[in-house]
């Protein structure tokens, strides 16, 4: 029996979330309905794991990253702006990783289907459902993420 993941709390005594987010890695390159969502898919992932954030400029990118797919649909003018903005160093401290990282993991995306003939739709929903319940526990920092994105837009 493997004990629960440190960062999402995954432990279904099967494949760990680490062995889930390497294949859907690979397969992101020859399916497009994971390569449209794969950078969600890796973002999401790295606000669930906090060694993927432990500097404060990997944090704000994986943030940035998810805001601005959900709220955002990844308008391709504040993805180059965030692009930009991430590229000078970091003027900022690091916030605190929230300790609940949400009760959705990347198993839900494993289980809506990575096969190839699978309908993309559905795991596309499955990713913005995951990746909405993580960034709903980094509430606390939704002000500071828009905050951001407001300094950005105004260059
Ligand atoms: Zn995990």
């Amino acid at each position: 029996m493997k004990s629960p993941c440190a960062g999402c709390g995954l432990s279904d005594g099967g494949d760990c979330c680490q062995e889930i987010f390497n294949e859907i890695g690979a397969r992101a390159h020859s399916d497009p309905s994971l390569g449209r969502v794969h950078r969600l898919i890796v973002d999401t992932y790295c606000l669930q794991h906090p060694p993927y954030i432990e500097s404060a400029k990997s944090f704000a990118a994986h943030v940035l990253g998810v805001c601005a797919a959900l709220e955002c649909a990844n308008d391709p003018l504040l993805v180059h702006r965030i692009h930009r903005w991430l590229d000078g160093p970091a003027r900022f401290a690091k916030p605190a990783v929230p300790e609940f990282r949400g009760a959705v993991t990347i198993a839900s995306v494993a289980e809506a289907g990575t096969e190839p003939n699978v309908e993309p739709e559905k795991v596309a929903r499955a990713v913005r459902n995951w990746a909405r319940s993580t960034w709903a526990t980094y509430a606390m920092h939704h002000a500071l993420a828009h905050r951001w994105i407001g300094e950005m837009m105004q260059r």
